[in-house]
Protein backbone atom coordinates (compact mmCIF):
# COMPACT_ATOMS: atom_id res chain seq x y z
CA UNK A 1 0.00 0.00 0.00
CA UNK A 2 1.02 3.39 -0.47
CA UNK A 3 0.93 5.49 2.41
CA UNK A 4 0.03 9.25 2.87
CA UNK A 5 3.08 9.69 5.42
CA UNK A 6 1.96 12.10 8.08
CA UNK A 7 4.03 10.84 10.66
CA UNK A 8 7.75 11.99 10.78
CA UNK A 9 6.84 15.94 10.57
CA UNK A 10 8.44 16.66 6.96
CA UNK A 11 7.37 19.35 4.67
CA UNK A 12 4.66 18.45 1.90
CA UNK A 13 6.57 21.03 -0.11
CA UNK A 14 9.65 19.74 -2.21
CA UNK A 15 12.35 22.25 -1.68
CA UNK A 16 12.39 25.51 -3.86
CA UNK A 17 13.30 24.98 -7.63
CA UNK A 18 16.66 27.29 -7.03
CA UNK A 19 17.97 24.14 -4.80
CA UNK A 20 17.62 21.64 -8.24
CA UNK A 21 19.32 24.33 -9.97
CA UNK A 22 22.28 25.04 -7.20
CA UNK A 23 22.83 21.11 -6.65
CA UNK A 24 22.67 20.20 -10.35
CA UNK A 25 25.09 22.70 -11.59
CA UNK A 26 29.33 23.24 -11.66
CA UNK A 27 29.36 23.62 -7.99
CA UNK A 28 28.54 20.44 -6.88
CA UNK A 29 32.19 19.40 -7.90
CA UNK A 30 32.06 16.05 -5.80
CA UNK A 31 35.32 15.32 -6.29
CA UNK A 32 36.34 17.69 -3.71
CA UNK A 33 36.36 17.82 -0.32
CA UNK A 34 33.40 19.88 1.30
CA UNK A 35 34.17 23.15 3.33
CA UNK A 36 34.48 21.91 7.04
CA UNK A 37 33.93 25.45 8.19
CA UNK A 38 30.11 25.88 5.69
CA UNK A 39 31.71 29.34 5.33
CA UNK A 40 29.37 30.49 2.71
CA UNK A 41 26.37 29.12 4.46
CA UNK A 42 27.57 30.55 7.49
CA UNK A 43 27.69 34.04 5.75
CA UNK A 44 24.04 33.82 4.19
CA UNK A 45 22.87 32.55 7.71
CA UNK A 46 24.66 35.34 9.54
CA UNK A 47 23.14 38.08 7.51
CA UNK A 48 19.36 36.58 7.71
CA UNK A 49 19.73 36.30 11.66
CA UNK A 50 21.76 39.23 12.24
CA UNK A 51 24.79 37.33 14.16
CA UNK A 52 28.02 36.81 13.23
CA UNK A 53 29.56 33.84 11.68
CA UNK A 54 31.54 32.93 14.95
CA UNK A 55 27.54 32.27 16.62
CA UNK A 56 26.99 29.67 13.91
CA UNK A 57 27.98 25.61 13.58
CA UNK A 58 26.18 23.32 10.69
CA UNK A 59 25.56 19.75 11.59
CA UNK A 60 24.04 16.63 9.59
CA UNK A 61 20.83 17.50 11.14
CA UNK A 62 19.73 19.34 14.28
CA UNK A 63 20.00 15.84 15.78
CA UNK A 64 23.59 15.91 15.40
CA UNK A 65 24.08 19.40 17.26
CA UNK A 66 22.07 18.13 20.00
CA UNK A 67 24.30 14.72 20.12
CA UNK A 68 27.57 17.06 20.39
CA UNK A 69 25.73 19.37 22.51
CA UNK A 70 25.16 16.82 25.46
CA UNK A 71 28.51 15.43 24.43
CA UNK A 72 30.33 18.63 25.37
CA UNK A 73 28.22 20.32 27.54
CA UNK A 74 27.11 17.57 29.54
CA UNK A 75 28.74 15.15 31.82
CA UNK A 76 28.52 12.75 35.28
CA UNK A 77 28.59 15.89 37.36
CA UNK A 78 26.71 18.36 35.31
CA UNK A 79 23.60 16.60 34.09
CA UNK A 80 20.61 18.00 31.88
CA UNK A 81 16.70 18.45 32.93
CA UNK A 82 13.90 18.21 30.20
CA UNK A 83 10.00 18.68 30.02
CA UNK A 84 8.74 14.98 30.45
CA UNK A 85 6.91 15.11 27.65
CA UNK A 86 9.49 16.27 24.99
CA UNK A 87 11.53 15.26 22.13
CA UNK A 88 12.03 11.74 22.58
CA UNK A 89 15.89 11.81 21.56
CA UNK A 90 16.74 13.97 24.74
CA UNK A 91 16.71 10.87 27.18
CA UNK A 92 18.52 8.87 24.27
CA UNK A 93 21.56 10.95 24.56
CA UNK A 94 21.61 10.57 28.28
CA UNK A 95 21.66 6.68 28.50
CA UNK A 96 23.82 6.71 25.67
CA UNK A 97 26.43 8.96 27.34
CA UNK A 98 25.22 8.39 30.77
CA UNK A 99 24.49 11.70 31.68
CA UNK A 100 22.27 12.23 34.77
CA UNK A 101 18.99 13.69 33.59
CA UNK A 102 15.59 14.89 35.55
CA UNK A 103 12.19 15.29 33.84
CA UNK A 104 10.04 18.04 34.93
CA UNK A 105 6.52 17.61 34.73
CA UNK A 106 4.17 19.42 32.43
CA UNK A 107 1.23 20.71 33.61
CA UNK A 108 -2.39 18.55 32.86
CA UNK A 109 -2.81 20.61 29.46
CA UNK A 110 0.46 19.98 28.83
CA UNK A 111 1.90 23.47 29.65
CA UNK A 112 5.75 24.22 30.84
CA UNK A 113 5.93 26.39 33.42
CA UNK A 114 9.12 28.72 33.31
CA UNK A 115 9.78 28.63 36.66
CA UNK A 116 9.91 24.98 36.95
CA UNK A 117 13.07 26.01 34.95
CA UNK A 118 14.58 28.45 37.36
CA UNK A 119 17.74 27.75 39.22
CA UNK A 120 18.54 24.36 38.42
CA UNK A 121 21.82 23.62 38.67
CA UNK A 122 21.95 21.32 35.53
CA UNK A 123 21.61 22.02 31.51
CA UNK A 124 18.10 22.51 30.50
CA UNK A 125 16.86 21.34 26.90
CA UNK A 126 13.67 23.15 25.90
CA UNK A 127 11.98 21.94 22.43
CA UNK A 128 10.03 25.61 21.60
CA UNK A 129 7.36 24.48 20.35
CA UNK A 130 7.47 21.82 22.17
CA UNK A 131 6.91 18.05 20.59
CA UNK A 132 4.52 16.40 19.92
CA UNK A 133 2.52 19.21 21.63
CA UNK A 134 3.41 22.11 19.39
CA UNK A 135 2.68 24.58 22.54
CA UNK A 136 5.47 27.45 22.35
CA UNK A 137 6.79 29.55 25.34
CA UNK A 138 7.15 33.10 24.72
CA UNK A 139 10.99 34.90 24.39
CA UNK A 140 10.39 36.33 27.40
CA UNK A 141 9.36 32.96 29.19
CA UNK A 142 12.96 31.67 27.39
CA UNK A 143 14.76 34.97 28.56
CA UNK A 144 13.57 34.29 32.22
CA UNK A 145 14.60 30.69 31.96
CA UNK A 146 18.11 31.51 30.22
CA UNK A 147 18.49 34.21 33.20
CA UNK A 148 18.17 32.38 35.93
CA UNK A 149 20.34 29.23 34.68
CA UNK A 150 23.53 31.50 34.94
CA UNK A 151 26.79 28.86 34.05
CA UNK A 152 24.97 26.52 32.65
CA UNK A 153 23.77 25.91 29.38
CA UNK A 154 20.32 26.18 28.07
CA UNK A 155 19.41 24.55 24.70
CA UNK A 156 16.54 26.07 23.07
CA UNK A 157 15.38 23.67 20.27
CA UNK A 158 13.57 25.56 17.26
CA UNK A 159 12.82 22.73 14.82
CA UNK A 160 9.01 23.80 14.89
CA UNK A 161 10.27 27.79 15.03
CA UNK A 162 8.79 28.52 11.35
CA UNK A 163 5.22 27.90 11.94
CA UNK A 164 3.78 30.04 14.87
CA UNK A 165 6.48 30.68 17.49
CA UNK A 166 8.91 33.28 18.00
CA UNK A 167 12.48 32.70 17.44
CA UNK A 168 14.71 33.48 20.72
CA UNK A 169 17.70 33.82 18.47
CA UNK A 170 18.02 37.42 19.26
CA UNK A 171 19.07 36.50 23.15
CA UNK A 172 22.07 35.21 21.99
CA UNK A 173 24.07 38.69 21.92
CA UNK A 174 22.64 39.10 25.71
CA UNK A 175 23.40 35.37 27.36
CA UNK A 176 26.22 33.40 26.62
CA UNK A 177 24.58 30.01 28.18
CA UNK A 178 21.93 30.54 25.07
CA UNK A 179 22.41 27.28 22.24
CA UNK A 180 19.34 27.52 19.55
CA UNK A 181 18.87 24.62 17.78
CA UNK A 182 17.76 25.13 14.11
CA UNK A 183 16.65 22.42 11.27
CA UNK A 184 16.29 22.97 7.68
CA UNK A 185 13.96 19.69 7.82
CA UNK A 186 10.69 21.37 8.57
CA UNK A 187 10.38 24.67 7.30
CA UNK A 188 12.78 24.27 4.32
CA UNK A 189 11.76 20.75 3.04
CA UNK A 190 15.40 19.58 3.06
CA UNK A 191 15.08 16.52 5.30
CA UNK A 192 16.50 14.36 3.46
CA UNK A 193 19.45 16.66 2.96
CA UNK A 194 20.27 16.35 6.49
CA UNK A 195 21.32 19.93 8.00
CA UNK A 196 21.25 21.42 11.41
CA UNK A 197 22.10 24.63 12.59
CA UNK A 198 23.69 26.03 16.05
CA UNK A 199 22.94 29.76 17.04
CA UNK A 200 24.71 31.05 20.34
CA UNK A 201 27.91 32.91 21.44
CA UNK A 202 31.11 32.33 20.19
CA UNK A 203 32.40 30.47 22.85
CA UNK A 204 29.65 27.81 22.99
CA UNK A 205 29.91 27.42 19.27
CA UNK A 206 33.69 26.98 19.88
CA UNK A 207 33.12 24.11 22.37
CA UNK A 208 30.93 22.60 19.22
CA UNK A 209 32.83 23.01 16.91
CA UNK A 210 35.94 20.78 19.11
CA UNK A 211 33.27 17.94 19.13
CA UNK A 212 32.58 18.24 15.47
CA UNK A 213 35.91 18.19 14.35
CA UNK A 214 36.87 15.15 16.36
CA UNK A 215 34.27 13.62 14.77
CA UNK A 216 33.97 14.10 11.66
CA UNK A 217 34.84 18.14 9.69
CA UNK A 218 33.06 16.62 6.66
CA UNK A 219 29.69 15.94 7.90
CA UNK A 220 27.87 18.55 5.66
CA UNK A 221 28.47 17.12 1.97
CA UNK A 222 28.72 19.54 -0.73
CA UNK A 223 25.16 19.01 -2.13
CA UNK A 224 23.80 19.90 1.29
CA UNK A 225 26.35 22.74 1.54
CA UNK A 226 24.42 24.17 -1.71
CA UNK A 227 20.88 23.03 -1.13
CA UNK A 228 21.16 25.07 2.24
CA UNK A 229 22.79 28.21 0.52
CA UNK A 230 19.95 28.08 -2.13
CA UNK A 231 17.46 28.03 0.85
CA UNK A 232 18.62 31.35 2.36
CA UNK A 233 18.36 32.83 -1.45
CA UNK A 234 15.18 31.89 -1.42
CA UNK A 235 13.38 32.70 1.95
CA UNK A 236 10.00 33.93 0.41
CA UNK A 237 9.52 30.41 -1.32
CA UNK A 238 9.90 29.12 2.47
CA UNK A 239 7.74 31.41 4.31
CA UNK A 240 4.63 31.26 1.55
CA UNK A 241 4.59 27.13 2.34
CA UNK A 242 4.99 27.96 6.23
CA UNK A 243 1.74 30.00 5.96
CA UNK A 244 0.02 27.31 3.80
CA UNK A 245 1.02 25.00 6.61
CA UNK A 246 -0.55 27.05 8.99
CA UNK A 247 -3.53 27.50 7.39
CA UNK A 248 -4.24 23.81 6.70
CA UNK A 249 -3.38 23.28 10.48
CA UNK A 250 -5.81 25.43 11.70
CA UNK A 251 -8.43 24.33 9.15
CA UNK A 252 -7.97 20.41 10.19
CA UNK A 253 -7.72 21.50 13.64
CA UNK A 254 -11.58 23.11 13.40
CA UNK A 255 -12.67 20.10 11.44
CA UNK A 256 -11.46 17.51 14.34
CA UNK A 257 -12.60 19.69 17.27
CA UNK A 258 -15.99 19.50 15.50
CA UNK A 259 -15.85 16.11 15.57
CA UNK A 260 -15.10 15.99 18.76
CA UNK A 261 -11.22 15.63 19.30
CA UNK A 262 -9.37 17.26 21.86
CA UNK A 263 -6.87 19.51 20.05
CA UNK A 264 -3.77 21.55 21.55
CA UNK A 265 -2.99 24.95 20.65
CA UNK A 266 -0.18 23.69 18.31
CA UNK A 267 2.22 26.33 16.78
CA UNK A 268 4.52 23.46 14.91
CA UNK A 269 3.31 21.52 11.35
CA UNK A 270 1.55 19.05 13.24
CA UNK A 271 -1.83 18.74 15.32
CA UNK A 272 -1.64 16.75 18.30
CA UNK A 273 -5.24 15.09 19.25
CA UNK A 274 -7.13 12.99 20.47
CA UNK A 275 -10.73 11.62 20.10
CA UNK A 276 -13.64 11.28 22.51
CA UNK A 277 -14.76 8.01 20.59
CA UNK A 278 -11.93 5.96 19.90
CA UNK A 279 -8.43 5.14 21.74
CA UNK A 280 -5.46 6.62 20.54
CA UNK A 281 -3.59 3.33 19.45
CA UNK A 282 -6.89 2.12 17.98
CA UNK A 283 -7.11 5.48 16.00
CA UNK A 284 -3.46 4.86 14.87
CA UNK A 285 -4.25 0.90 13.68
CA UNK A 286 -7.41 2.08 11.87
CA UNK A 287 -5.87 5.42 10.24
CA UNK A 288 -2.60 2.75 8.67
CA UNK A 289 -5.26 0.39 7.83
CA UNK A 290 -7.11 3.14 5.47
CA UNK A 291 -3.66 4.27 4.43
CA UNK A 292 -3.12 7.05 6.81
CA UNK A 293 0.24 6.88 9.14
CA UNK A 294 0.21 9.13 11.55
CA UNK A 295 2.53 9.13 15.00
CA UNK A 296 1.23 7.69 18.25
CA UNK A 297 3.57 7.58 21.54
CA UNK A 298 2.86 4.26 23.55
CA UNK A 299 3.76 7.08 26.80
CA UNK A 300 1.53 7.10 29.52
CA UNK A 301 -0.10 10.29 29.80
CA UNK A 302 -0.06 11.19 25.92
CA UNK A 303 -1.36 7.12 24.93
CA UNK A 304 -4.70 8.86 23.98
CA UNK A 305 -3.33 11.03 21.64
CA UNK A 306 -1.66 10.89 17.80
CA UNK A 307 0.60 13.20 16.44
CA UNK A 308 -0.48 14.17 12.77
CA UNK A 309 1.54 16.07 10.36
CA UNK A 310 0.39 18.75 8.33
CA UNK A 311 0.50 17.75 5.04
CA UNK A 312 -0.48 18.86 1.24
CA UNK A 313 -4.17 19.99 1.29
CA UNK A 314 -5.11 16.90 -0.31
CA UNK A 315 -3.09 14.44 1.99
CA UNK A 316 -5.19 16.32 4.62
CA UNK A 317 -8.77 15.71 2.91
CA UNK A 318 -7.96 12.11 2.80
CA UNK A 319 -7.15 11.75 6.54
CA UNK A 320 -10.35 13.87 7.37
CA UNK A 321 -12.29 11.31 5.09
CA UNK A 322 -10.73 8.50 7.00
CA UNK A 323 -10.76 9.94 10.44
CA UNK A 324 -14.68 10.65 9.67
CA UNK A 325 -15.07 7.31 8.82
CA UNK A 326 -13.14 5.59 11.32
CA UNK A 327 -15.16 7.45 14.29
CA UNK A 328 -18.31 7.01 11.99
CA UNK A 329 -18.24 3.04 12.30
CA UNK A 330 -20.89 2.30 15.02
CA UNK A 331 -18.28 -0.74 15.92
CA UNK A 332 -15.73 1.41 17.64
CA UNK A 333 -16.38 1.44 20.98
CA UNK A 334 -13.04 2.99 22.91
N1 LIG B 1 14.16 18.49 17.38
C1 LIG B 1 12.88 18.10 17.36
C2 LIG B 1 11.97 18.61 18.44
C3 LIG B 1 12.40 17.24 16.37
O1 LIG B 1 11.13 16.82 16.37
C4 LIG B 1 13.31 16.80 15.37
C5 LIG B 1 12.81 15.89 14.25
N2 LIG B 1 12.63 14.58 14.60
C6 LIG B 1 14.63 17.21 15.44
C7 LIG B 1 15.03 18.07 16.44
C8 LIG B 1 15.68 16.71 14.50
O2 LIG B 1 15.50 17.05 13.19
P1 LIG B 1 16.67 16.93 12.12
O3 LIG B 1 17.73 16.01 12.69
O4 LIG B 1 16.02 16.39 10.90
O5 LIG B 1 17.21 18.31 11.95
Amino acid sequence: MKYIKLNTNESPFPPSPHVAERISGEEARLNLYPDPACSELAAAAAAALGVGPENLIFTNGSDELLNFAFLAFCDAERGIVFPDITYGLYPVLCEMYGIPYRKIPVGADFGINPQDFFGIGQNVVIANPNAPTGLVLSVSDIELIVRENPGRVVIVDEAYIAFGGESCVGLIKKYDNLLVARTFSKSHSLAGARLGMGIGSAELIGYLNKVKYSFNPYSINRITLLAGLAAFEDENYYIENCKEVIATRERVKAEIRALGFTVTDSKANFLFAKSDRIGGRKLYDKLRQCGVLVRHFDVPGISDYNRITIGSKSQMEAFLDAVRNIINDREIIK
